[in-house]
């Protein structure tokens, strides 16, 4: 038989072929196996009946031989008692006989008989004076021989009933023969011994003279007694064989199949004039009716068999076929799915790594390998071969990133690096992905993700970095970086106890420098002075560029003690003076410019940024004051000064009470100038200041703690004004930007604050704007992101304000809910003079583009400004071009007179 994987393994077509050969093999091989059995079954069968008739003849056989040899001695005796010479009176003959009758159950009747056949004598006395059977006396007259014992033709001498004789010769006293003694036998008798050998209904026994006449048969059937016509063809088949016992199976007489068993007796010992032949018979019909039944129940149970077999095949083979088309959908659907991420993959220009952590194996795609400029199967990274490919400042960062996801498979695995190029150059890759198979034990086996080359969006970071803090003309870090900076150097002070300085360096008479020799020298100028300062200083001190000709030297670390601080000043100042009070060469000339410095302090205890340059610069005008190129130390009289703002702090305190702050709005147009919103600015309207800038007054209401209060008044004053605006078709999609402060935000319940204030004005939350700065998102990213993603989902909106001024990585800042961007108004205001803010500005906003975000450009003052921002595709615009901040009153009111504000009415006003 095939074997079953041999089978697995054909084609589909050709196994269900094979399967159904080997099916047809199988019933084959059991139909020989139930054949043979039956056949078998049938042998045994006939056997055994064989042997049992042989066993039977052979009994009748030993019977009738005992039965006729005793018939003979009788008939010996008798023969004898009517010899001439014997002396037996008749009396005596009489009783002879009797006696011998009765001792044989066999013998009907004892006669003595004439030749001619008259009776003589009998045992009974009969009669009849001669037996009326002709055969019988045609016998007696043509006996001759002494010694053989005569047997008759059976005799019907009543219908049905027949008899035999057997006789022996009687001679005289000359040896001639004289009549016979005969035994009449007794029917019955042998009957009976020819039906015990008898053991079914369906057998029969003869015994048949070599004539092929019928001597005895049992059952009982006259016809065939009587039957003189041809043989038995069966008994003529025996005796044709010569054998002496033969088992034949054939037609009988009777024309039905029978089996046979014939034995031809032996009894040459009796002188008996005829061969007998005892047969025993069956019918084959009979002796097959069992086993029939036996061949019937195995050949139906072998095709009940083959049909469940057939039936088994049909349905796993349909079973089989379901299963193979189920596994083709899934397939083609896995396939249709793959297609589907290669599509999202392509489209999104993700390439796919994999690591397989053992082996520690990395394999890539093709989009992956490009991404290095590699094909494939030429960049599989085993054992750590990927780090020589990677940037070493960004290992830490990625092991870090790596160790994190695998310490807690909660945290996602992200991270930037730049990894080498097959060229050598660097590329920026951004790096995702998970852990996708475990051991038991919870170790990682594998990894796969995904990685973006991002280098123009790094590249286009840094360029805006580099801009925003650095000065175009001189290279110098500008104001932004050195307030932060001079910030980290407060703070690092304050907390270690060291010393440092602040120098204000202001160029004497460049104003009128520059206006007399012209701009090109003078920004000449200051690119000399910028280079011999930094000349002067060392490594860690920043030497930055305010503007103009007012540049700001920090001095970081100068010492433990406030007098060796000093002193080391005292040192570096003398050397500005120097280095910048030599000739500088300009088209020849030996130009001359001295600087006047200001410098102050700063060490334990509290500083801030704005006091401190504050204070530089009263320092630097008192040296202006004492006759220039030279430098004065802060004063602490020049804090008296400062002290006014403390006054201010404590009029701030009583100002929401007087009801002295009010909350003027500035309009926010679209690119074409149609007004989309406001923002609301704060004023303070002092009693004896008059109108204070919110500059002036907003740091001091941080500081004293009253920032939490106005910023709420502030915002339910807006709230008001929206719920004013929603009333009117004209004004009820205006949005208002609110300015919200460090402080503010970072109030525990900041965001619930907010929530409340809305719901109880009533405002629609999706006009309502909150204006951070990028700084205050720095600290506690998790705080800041939560209380944004809350107010974000109740429809709140966010511009980060002042965007370029602050120092934060726009990756970090894709992670926040922001909407907008407010480009700073320090760019706008450059762009048109300064390539680089031109430049700073167009970044932007296609920084803004690309993810999704609104921008609206602060500061707009012309249309030339306007004209160019357009072009560059910035939708949204703010400046005094469109307006200034007024009281609500007079937003709508105002003319402006090179756009066309949409005319709007008023709508109810809100008060403050
Ligand atoms: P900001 O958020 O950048 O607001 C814009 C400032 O630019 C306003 O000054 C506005 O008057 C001024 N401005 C608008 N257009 C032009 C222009 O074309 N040219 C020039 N040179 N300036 C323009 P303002 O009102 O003095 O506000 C100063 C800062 O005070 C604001 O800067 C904001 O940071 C803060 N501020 C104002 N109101 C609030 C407030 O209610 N809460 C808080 N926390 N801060 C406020
Ligand atoms: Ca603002
Ligand atoms: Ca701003």
């Amino acid at each position: 038989m095939m074997p079953i994987d041999l089978l697995q393994r054909l084609p589909r077509p050709r196994r269900r072929g094979a399967e159904w050969l080997v099916l047809a093999g199988v019933l084959l091989m059991s139909a020989l196996m139930v054949g043979y059995f039956i056949w078998s079954e049938r042998r045994l069968l006939i056997a055994s009946d064989i042997e049992r008739m042989r066993m039977q003849t052979l009994i009748i056989d030993e019977n009738l031989q005992h039965q006729f040899e005793g018939v003979r001695n009788a008939l010996d005796s008798a023969r004898r008692a009517f010899h001439p010479g014997s002396g037996c009176t008749a009396e005596c003959r009489r009783v002879l006989l009797q006696s011998l009758k009765r001792a044989m159950p066999g013998v009907r009747a004892l006669v003595v008989v004439d030749r001619r056949g008259h009776i003589v004598l009998s045992d009974d006395d009969m009669r009849d004076a001669r037996l009326d059977d002709r055969q019988y006396t045609r016998q007696v007259a043509g006996m001759r021989s002494p010694d053989t014992l005569y047997l008759s033709q059976p005799y019907e001498n009543t219908p049905g009933v027949f008899n035999i004789k057997l006789s022996l010769a009687r001679m005289d006293g000359d040896g001639k023969a004289d009549g016979a003694a005969s035994a009449i036998l007794n029917p019955e008798y042998f009957d009976a011994v020819m039906r015990s050998a008898l053991y079914a209904p369906d057998m029969n026994s003869a015994i048949t003279e070599d004539g092929g006449r019928r001597i005895l048969y049992v059952p009982a059937d006259p016809a065939a007694m009587r039957a003189r016509g041809a043989p038995d063809p069966l008994f003529l088949r025996h005796q044709q064989s010569g054998r002496m016992l033969t088992v034949l199976e054939g037609e009988a007489a009777g024309g039905e199949q029978r089996l046979v068993v014939q034995r031809t007796m032996r009894l040459h010992s009796l002188g008996l004039d005829k061969t007998l032949v005892i047969s025993l018979s069956r019918s084959t019909a009979r002796i097959e009716a069992g086993w029939h039944s036996l061949a019937w129940t195995s050949a139906l149970a072998w095709l009940l068999t083959g049909v469940i077999g057939a039936v088994g095949l049909v349905l796993a083979q349909r079973r089989r076929l379901a299963l193979e088309q189920l596994a083709q959908a899934r397939n083609a659907e896995r396939a249709a799915a793959a297609e589907r991420v290669e599509l999202a993959l392509n489209g999104a220009n993700l390439g796919l790594w994999e690591w397989d952590m053992p082996s520690d194996l990395r394999t890539f795609d093709a989009r992956a390998a490009a991404m290095l400029g590699y094909a494939p199967d030429e960049l599989a990274l085993a054992h750590g071969e990927w780090r020589v490919l990677m940037h070493p400042d960004d290992l830490a960062l990625l092991d870090e990133a790596l160790a994190l996801h695998l310490a807690d498979r909660s945290r996602p695995y992200e991270a930037e690096y730049r990894m080498r190029h097959r060229s050598g150059h660097w590329v920026w890759l951004q790096s995702r992905g998970k852990v996708v198979d475990r051991a038991q034990d919870g170790t990682a086996l594998r990894m796969v993700g995904t990685r973006m080359d991002i280098s123009a969006r790094k590249l286009a970071e840094a360029e805006i970095a580099h801009l925003a803090f650095y000065d175009g003309l001189t290279g110098l870090p500008n104001r932004r970086l050195l307030l932060d900076r001079l910030g980290h150097a407060i703070a690092r002070c304050e907390r270690g106890g060291c010393h440092g300085a602040v120098l204000f360096v202001d160029l004497d008479n460049f104003k009128l420098l520059n206006d007399t020799m012209g701009h090109d020298k003078g920004d000449r100028l200051l690119e000399m002075v910028a280079f011999r300062l930094q000349q002067v200083m060392r490594d860690s001190d920043t030497v930055a560029r305010l503007g103009g000709d007012e540049f700001v030297i920090l001095l970081d670390d100068l010492g433990g003690s406030a007098a060796q601080a000093a002193a080391h000043a005292d040192i570096v100042v003398h050397k500005i003076l120097q280095a910048l009070g030599l000739p500088y060469p300009l088209d020849g000339q030996d130009l001359r410019s001295t600087p006047s410095i200001g410098i102050v302090l700063f060490g334990e205890g509290h500083h801030t940024i704005n006091d401190l340059l504050r204070q530089a610069d009263m320092a630097m005008y008192e040296a202006k004051a004492a006759g220039r190129n030279t430098y004065r130390f802060f004063d602490p009289r020049m804090q008296a000064a400062l002290d006014a703002s403390a006054s201010l702090e404590a009029d701030l305190r009583s100002a929401l009470a007087r009801r002295e702050l009010l909350l003027y709005y500035q309009p926010v147009v679209d690119a074409d100038g149609r007004m989309t919103g406001a923002e609301a600015l704060l004023r303070w309207r002092h009693p004896r200041r008059g109108m204070v800038a919110p500059g002036d007054f907003i740091a001091q209401a941080e500081k004293a703690g009253l920032i939490g209060e106005i910023g709420d008044w502030v915002l339910e004053t807006a709230c008001q004004q929206l719920v004013a605006w929603a009333g009117a078709p004209d004004t009820r999609e205006l949005t208002i930007a609110v300015n919200v402060s460090a402080r503010q935000f970072r109030q525990g319940a900041f965001a619930e604050r907010v929530l409340q204030i809305i719901a109880r004005s009533g405002a629609d939350p999706h006009l309502l704007k909150l204006e951070l700065t990028e700084s205050m998102l720095l600290a506690d990213v998790e705080d800041v992101i939560a209380k944004m993603t809350l107010l974000k989902s109740r429809g709140v909106g966010f511009s980060l304000d002042d965007f370029g001024t602050g120092y934060s990585s726009l990756s970090y800042l894709k992670r926040l809910p922001i909407d907008q961007l407010k480009i700073d108004r320090s760019f706008v205001h450059d762009m048109l003079h300064t390539p680089h803010a031109s430049t700073i500005v167009r970044s932007i906003v296609t920084l803004a583009h690309s993810m999704g975000l609104q921008v609206v450009a602060e500061g707009v003052e012309n249309t030339q400004q306007w004209d160019s921002l357009r072009q560059i595709g910035c939708a949204g615009l703010q400046g005094f071009l469109f307006g200034r901040a007024v009281p609500v009153q007079e937003l709508f009111k105002h003319p402006a007179p090179p756009i066309a504000l949409p005319c709007i009415r008023p709508p109810e006003e809100v008060l403050p």
